[in-house]
């Protein structure tokens, strides 16, 4: 090219392409840093490669991208070391706007996210121009060919010339708009590169940063100012798991969560080559008391550079549990999410990474069975998340789900299974698994249970409910019932009943004794005929209502009636001999003291006796003792 200048039209299909992109974008025009430096570093990358495949003779020297702020100049320039390009490929790569559809796509943008037009049509150079209303290039390309000099203001038309630049690589200079004034803060500028660069594979290097150090020869730390590079060009994730210690995992968790106290409980550290390439770090966090599905907790990555934390619909809701990185070239770098959701690559992945992650738990499973079941209590949630919402977790995990007893011991479902077999099948053959979710609270029912010989589950987890639930569908012929739902001999109900040694007319007088005597809307009467060695009276807290009533208030829902003090069932076993004597005691005001007592030591079983009702119980008893 000789020095002559030469002007053009930039190769769109038509005339107001800069209007659009700027108009679209403008609510997210902070990705054009993104998109520079991105292009900066690819730039030293292919570099890099050609240089390797010795294509390139002699040293590359410093690569390290530089972005310089000249405030008084209303200027961001970008500055890499890269492959630069020769006016052949200017005219070749940014005047043609290598798109089709451009004007198809004009004519509907209202409807069409402009964003998808960023990456996916390879217009990143251009989204430039959201904050510039002047943009230079300055280049020099590796092969041996003169500099460019290319500048658009934001229309169609520009300028190419011969440039002055001496080194190998190319300038990118904005000349920031008036409305894009923020772009020439310092801060501003610093903090987003550091949201998208903070693991770019280039050094890249932003003004300088003051420092403490010793100077060689020298007593006193001085403080001196050094180059101030943004980035960790070689993240854990892109390392080999197997040079890594635990110490490695835990500070980069801090290096990611700078802000956060926690501790990861482990990690899953992933490295996918085929069908896609997908390397990243996934850090189990310790259980909470309340399930947090934090949208931003995990980041994702193409090739290094941070496109979103908000993975909500991109990775599994459960996976959402989990902290960490996740970074694959075959995600698109692009800022809308409807896009990356309904993208069918990024579909593949995320379910890869289900398999992934269930494939290391097995494995933990399978080689420290005991260390797996130190972490149950605090992956039991994730786990149960998982099962719920996501059919082919099911699938991989149904073998490594664990159960725990009220001994503390563990069994997957189909050990338990087994273990129950023999002596907790009911007579219609379901087997059925005993559970309490608080031992203390529970004790008296736990004990009758025990005393049976029966297991019995803790279930004392948040989605354990909802888990329960869901194996009772997937699983046949298996019931799960609490061990205070009903008295244990109907909780799995093994023969006929035992006949009752009163008359109907008999029964309606106890029932009616008791009704009197019962404090109001609390409790349903109902008679059984038990063994004389059972309790005389027994409260029960039906298994449906109580479970439905769980989950609601899980979902944060009112309860049902405003049911704190849920209905529960009175039992009054007609074969007790207290019971029997009831029926010829003439002497009203004892039959009545003796029913209050009775009703009330069944309530204090159940820790039901509060307040004014438990004074008048002991006093009742003292009296009783006189
Ligand atoms: P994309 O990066 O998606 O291809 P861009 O509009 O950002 O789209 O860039 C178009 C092309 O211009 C790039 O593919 C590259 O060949 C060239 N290019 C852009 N920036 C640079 C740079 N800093 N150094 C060398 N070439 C560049």
């Amino acid at each position: 090219m000789a020095k002559e200048q030469k002007k053009g039209t930039i190769g769109v299909q038509t005339e107001n392409i800069f209007p659009v992109i700027k108009k679209f974008l403008y609510s997210d025009n902070e990705i054009f840093l993104r998109e520079l430096v991105s292009n900066a570093v690819d730039a030293t990358l292919k570099l890099e490669t050609l240089s390797s495949m010795g294509k390139i003779q002699g040293e590359l020297g410093d690569t390290t991208i530089e972005v310089k702020l000249l405030e008084k100049k209303k200027q961001l320039v970008i500055s890499d070391k890269g492959i630069g390009m020769t006016a052949e490929e200017v005219e070749r790569y940014i005047n043609n706007i290598a798109f089709s559809g451009a004007s198809e796509f004009l004519d509907k943008y209202k409807e069409v996210d402009a964003a998808k037009l960023i990456g996916h049509f390879g217009l990143g150079f251009y989204s430039a121009f959201m904050v510039a209303d002047r943009v230079e290039i300055l280049t020099k390309s590796y092969q041996d060919a003169p500099a460019v000099h290319w500048e658009c203001d934001g229309n169609t038309e520009f300028i190419l010339e011969e440039g002055k630049k001496e080194e190998r690589g190319t300038d990118i200079i904005l000349h920031i708009s008036d409305d894009a004034k923020e772009f020439l803060d310092e801060v501003r500028i610093l903090n987003l590169l550091k949201k998208y660069g903070k693991f770019l594979p280039v050094p890249v290097r932003f003004g300088n940063e003051k420092k403490w150090e010793k100077p060689e020869g020298e007593e006193k730390e001085k403080e001196i100012e050094v180059p101030r590079i943004i980035n960790n060009t070689k993240p854990l994730w892109k390392r080999n798991p197997s040079e890594l210690k635990e110490e490695d995992y835990e500070k980069f968790y801090r290096e990611l969560y700078p802000y956060s106290f926690d501790q990861p409980l482990f990690h899953i550290h992933i490295n996918i080559e085929y069908p896609f390439q997908l390397t990243g770090i996934l850090y189990f966090p310790k259980a909470k008391e309340r399930i947090e599905v934090q949208k931003d907790k995990i980041q994702l990555y193409c090739n290094q550079v941070f496109i979103t934390d908000n993975v909500e619909g991109i990775v599994p809701e459960f996976l959402m549990l989990l902290h960490g990185v996740i970074d694959s070239p075959d995600i698109p770098l692009n800022v809308s999410r409807s896009y990356l959701q309904s993208d069918s690559n990024v579909k593949k992945i995320s379910s890869h990474i289900t398999k992934k992650v269930a494939d290391k738990l097995e494995e933990m499973f399978k080689n420290d069975r005991a260390d797996f079941e130190k972490k149950w209590d605090d992956i039991r949630t994730f786990m149960e998340y998982g099962v719920l919402t996501d059919e082919k977790f099911f699938e991989r995990a149904e073998k490594f789900m664990l159960l725990k007893n009220t001994e503390g011991k563990f069994f997957t479902l189909d050990e338990y299974e087994k273990k129950i077999e023999t002596l907790q099948k009911d007579k219609d053959s379901n087997l059925v698994h005993l559970y309490c979710t608080n031992a203390e609270e529970q004790y008296a029912p736990l004990q009758e249970a025990k005393a049976k010989g029966y297991d019995v589950l803790l279930l004392d987890g948040i989605l354990d409910v909802h888990f329960i639930n869901f194996l009772e569908q997937k699983k046949e012929k298996t019931r799960y019932a609490r061990i205070d739902a009903d008295i244990i001999d109907k909780l799995i109900p093994k023969e006929e009943e035992l006949p009752s040694k009163f008359t109907e007319e008999e029964q309606q007088k106890i029932k009616a004794l008791f009704e009197k005597n019962l404090p109001e809307g609390k409790f349903d009467i109902r008679l059984e005929n038990m063994s004389e060695n059972d309790l005389p009276l027994y409260i029960t807290r039906p298994e449906f209502m109580r479970r439905w009533n769980d989950m609601q208030k899980m979902s944060g829902q009112p309860t049902f009636f405003g049911m704190d003090n849920e209905k529960c069932t009175l039992s009054v076993n007609t074969n007790h001999p207290i019971v029997a004597a009831l029926l010829n005691d003439t002497d009203e005001a004892h039959t009545q003291e003796t029913c209050s007592q009775l009703i009330d030591l069944a309530m204090l079983s159940q820790q039901m006796l509060k307040g004014e009702a438990l004074s008048k119980f002991i006093e009742r008893s003292v009296g009783m003792i006189r």
